[in-house]
């Protein structure tokens, strides 16, 4: 796969991974898979980008047991704001996803931000152990978007979405079927919102 493909489907991997371990039907077995599926790709997504054997087997296993573990319990608001931007402008999926994942991260805070330092201490965030939740959940979106930068991920979708689709898109995220999952209750106002910080 060329770098782009590789970079996207690798933050694809991430965001099952992410958006798995925070689902609401989480349970002890999924989490052990998407934990250990999170270690193996912030570990070698950079590499598997550069094209190094190592990083292209860690993330062929990581995005693997990532797979292994959203199958069962489901993802949240990352996927459903994702698929509209792909049928709508043909935009990769994980292109979308990882553009996504730290929004949802965000949103999702105060509901299931306890359970980000387990994900920060998978991706090796440095010095987790000693922050506050608040900091460890903190450190934990920044070491996403960080992986994300440095893959060659842009930043938000300016130039992307257009201000006339949202509340289509919004209608529709909401509608999707990865939508119960989200550990927050949401709703097309609030979907609506998220898009707009896109593009503001
Ligand atoms: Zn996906």
């Amino acid at each position: 796969m060329p770098k782009g493909l590789t970079a996207a489907t690798g933050m694809d991997a991430l965001t099952h991974a992410i958006e798995g371990y925070i689902t609401k039907g989480h349970c002890a077995i999924s989490d052990m898979f998407h934990l250990e599926a999170i270690r193996l790709i912030a570990k070698n997504l950079r590499g598997a980008v550069q094209n190094t054997p190592e990083g292209r087997e860690g993330m062929a296993l990581g995005q693997y047991i990532a797979g292994m573990g959203f199958s069962n319990v489901g993802l949240g608001i990352v996927h459903s704001m994702a698929h509209g931007l792909s049928a709508l402008y043909d935009t990769p999926h994980g292109v979308a996803c990882a553009i996504l994942l730290p929004v949802g991260l965000e949103y999702n805070k105060p509901v299931a931000g306890k359970r980000y330092r387990a994900v920060g201490k998978a991706m090796e965030v440095p010095g987790i152990d000693a922050m506050t939740d608040e900091e460890a959940a903190d450190a934990t979106i920044a070491a996403v978007k960080k992986l994300s930068a440095d893959v060659g991920i842009p930043a938000n979708l300016k130039g992307i979405l257009k201000e006339e689709d949202i509340e289509f898109l919004s209608e529709s995220a909401y509608a999707d079927a990865c939508r119960p999952g989200n550990p927050r209750d949401t709703s097309v106002e609030e979907i609506i919102e998220l898009y707009r910080s896109q593009i503001d």
